[in-house]
């Protein structure tokens, strides 16, 4: 009947076992051919029980998000309406989990009759993470099955449990041995004396649950999930399983799923869940380019990047050596790392055996001459070209010939650095995000020399630690910061002319940012942004710059680490309060400059800071700096915490439309000159009536 379900007899049980890889996602044309095997065998007098598979390594990886968008088909049943089918079936019928059951896939399995499940399988309820809940089931079944206080934690988590959890909480029957299939048909042979056992008319596991239960519930999560809607929803749903009928909690299920599933935050989180697989393919790379092995690495620096990005090794079971200048240097290095590791240790978020293990793999030294088989540098040195320079020149000399040299700097440029060697196909950028430990992201920077090898392989070493690669082109700031300086820059205007700080702050932490952008300069460092604004001054003497940074560096408020900055931070504390002094040198600056001060929207805040940003990504997109407008939103997703439910700055601009904006951006040009000037992407995409996601750069 169908080409992606295979159907056979076992004696009197019909097997029918979902065959659409990769994944085995619920397509339409899975959820069609399950539907009309499971009716035939209803109605097949041969036919005794049935027991449902995966083919290959999956059971069901999930609903196919892709068809979210699409029209169903006629004559394809809904899948909450197979699920009926499925659990009104007369004869019994068992799922044999084989592997993976996310989403749909577990609600599959949970509207079978019985389930046996094979050791390895994970089985989990994810669609939080896309921003919604279970549409089919998940949220009444679960509870049923578990309880209400794992299913709780299960679908407003998210996260997966492994086969033998499964069993142990009831979501599972029994836990297979080496052939699950035998098994699967002599249980489901077993039940026929029993008979079909609906989930939904399974009431013993809901007990009678506090209703404070969940309200305590709601207020654990509220921080956490801030801004999203699915996480409360998935609550709520939960909620109705424990109080309402099944028939009414089912029904109401469907009319959270869908609005969500219509939402833009939903929208966004499928976005980002794409745009993260996406970074992976990069032009002129493919499986067959080979990749270097990576067993030994090297850190120049045992500073803030240097120790972090040393402890990425570490993490990842690579050997590493630090290099400083001095002993000195080294051991306050290490002592810091040492200090990180022990942290974790007593939060009870590592076990002292790792740890050790971890600073085994550490060692230090101040001579180049001990990285000879070194796979991979990577330098995290003060940012100074000459320098950086001169130690290219000597890695150069001291190591193995494939050796990749990669340098952490934030803002130089790389192709200059490689030139300093002989080997600037082997040169490339791995810019870390500080805390370099800590932050998921690496722009990994492509200079015009390095071959799809050294990149091949620096994509992989992301992935290796555990960290999501964007590849980026050499430019000032690369992606990521040049954004960011240009929306720091004019959320500075806007305080000459009339916001304050806080205010600022406030509206971009309610968009969903962690933290506005004065707070964010706090934590960074004023002194730090200043000479960034020095450097940029020199580079680029016609940007007009806020005057007012200047004048709050020269009071020594350099931020959180002089107990004061734009806020202040009392005892030490990492929540500033707003600073009179510094509303008076706003004030006294803004009438210096001859502003007379005008108070602003939140929605113009908004969109001046966040509209700069994306005209600056817009402007990268069109240099090439990056290969889609996808990647961008990714890097400003893990590297600065935009919001993944509004899907990074690029997807963002596609939802307001990129008209308004252009509108908008033309304004801000006329008030701050060419700097804030319209891209022409960002133009003529407005023009054509299209948006980012149009945009295919070409290779
Ligand atoms: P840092 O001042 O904390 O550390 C620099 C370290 O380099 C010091 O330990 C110093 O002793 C060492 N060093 C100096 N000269 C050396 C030499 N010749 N040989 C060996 N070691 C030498 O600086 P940082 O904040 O870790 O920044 C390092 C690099 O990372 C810079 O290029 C910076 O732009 C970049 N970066 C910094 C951040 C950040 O947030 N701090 C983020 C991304 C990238």
């Amino acid at each position: 009947m169908s080409d992606v379900i295979e159907f056979r007899k076992v004696g009197a049980v019909g097997v029918i076992t979902i065959n659409n890889p990769p994944a085995n996602a619920l397509s339409f044309a899975v959820v069609k051919g399950l539907a009309e095997h499971t009716t035939a065998c209803m109605n097949d007098e041969l036919c005794d029980a049935v027991v449902v598979t995966g083919a290959g390594k999956m059971f069901v990886a999930g609903a196919d998000i892709r068809e979210f968008n699409m029209t169903r088909p006629d004559d394809v049943p809904e899948f909450h309406d197979l699920m009926k089918v499925i659990e009104e079936g007369s004869k019994p019928i068992v799922a044999a989990v084989n592997g993976i059951a996310f989403g749909g896939g577990l609600e599959l399995a949970m509207g079978c009759h019985y389930r046996i499940i094979a050791p390895g399988a994970l089985v989990g309820q994810p669609e939080v993470k896309l921003g919604i809940i279970p549409g089919a089931g998940g949220t009444q079944r679960l509870p049923r099955l578990a309880g209400v206080e794992t299913a709780l934690d299960m679908i407003v988590g998210g996260d997966p449990v492994r086969a033998e959890e499964a069993v142990e909480l009831g979501i599972a029957d029994e836990l297979a041995g080496e052939d699950l299939l035998a098994r699967a048909v002599a249980y489901a042979l077993e039940r026929v004396a029993d008979g079909p056992r609906p989930t939904g008319g399974i009431t013993s596991r809901l007990g009678a649950v506090d209703p404070q239960y969940f309200e305590e519930y709601r207020l654990k999560i509220a921080a956490r999930t801030r801004g999203q809607e699915a996480p409360l929803e998935c609550i709520n749903a939960v909620e109705v399983a424990a109080t309402k009928p099944f028939e009414e909690g089912l029904a109401h299920e469907r009319d959270v799923f869908v609005r969500l599933r219509d939402g833009d935050k939903s929208k966004a989180m499928r976005h980002m869940f794409f745009a993260e697989r996406e970074v992976a393919k990069i032009p002129g790379i493919t499986k067959q380019t080979p990749v270097q092995k990576i067993e030994k690495a090297a850190v120049i620096g045992s500073g803030t990047m240097g120790g972090g990005i040393a402890m990425n090794f570490a993490n990842a079971g690579i050997a590493v050596n630090l290099v400083d200048v001095s002993d000195e240097a080294l051991t306050e290095g290490l002592q810091k790392i040492r200090g990180n590791y022990a942290g974790s240790v007593s939060r009870g978020r590592l076990t002292q055996e790792k740890m050790d293990e971890r600073m085994a793999l550490i060692s230090s030294t101040t001579s180049y001459s001990d990285l000879a088989d070194t796979d991979i540098v990577i330098e995290a040195v003060f940012e100074d070209m000459d320098l950086k320079k001169k130690i290219f020149g000597e890695l150069d000399a001291a190591c193995k010939p494939e050796t990749i040299l990669a340098s952490n700097t934030s803002s130089l440029d790389i192709n200059e650095i490689g030139a300093a060697t002989s080997r600037p196909d082997k040169v490339c950028g791995a810019h870390f995000f500080s805390p370099a430990n800590v932050m998921k992201l690496m722009e990994n920077v492509r200079t015009a020399a390095a071959s799809d090898e050294t990149i091949a392989t620096l994509m992989k070493l992301s992935k290796t630690l555990g960290k999501t690669g964007v590849l980026v082109g050499v430019g000032d700031g690369f992606v990521g910061n040049r954004m960011l300086h240009v929306a720091a820059r004019i959320a500075e205007f806007m305080v000459e002319e009339g916001a304050l700080p806080w205010e600022v702050d406030q509206v971009i932490y309610d968009f969903g940012f962690p933290m506005g952008p004065f707070s964010m300069n706090d934590l960074a460092g004023i002194d730090v942004r200043y000479s960034i604004r020095q450097e940029q001054l020199k580079l680029y003497g016609d940007r007009r710059q806020s005057v007012i940074l200047d004048r709050v560096y020269e009071t020594g408020r350099y931020g959180q680490k002089t107990n004061g900055g734009w806020y202040t931070y009392e005892g030490g504390s990492r929540n500033g309060t707003p600073e009179p002094i510094i509303e008076d040198i706003i004030v006294k600056t803004s009438a210096e400059l001859g502003f007379q001060r005008r108070p602003f929207s939140n929605e113009e805040i908004l969109e001046r800071y966040v509209y700069a940003l994306i005209n600056t990504g817009a402007k990268v997109l069109e240099e090439g700096l990056a290969l889609r407008a996808s990647d961008i939103d990714v890097i400003w997703h893990y590297g600065y915490g935009f919001p993944r439910y509004r899907g990074g700055p690029m997807f963002y601009a596609d939802l307001v439309g990129l008209d308004k904006i252009y509108d908008k951006v033309s304004q801000f040009h006329e008030d701050y000159g060419d700097w804030m000037k319209p891209s022409n992407l960002l133009k003529s995409l407005a023009g054509e009536g299209k948006g980012f996601a149009d945009y295919v750069v070409s290779s």
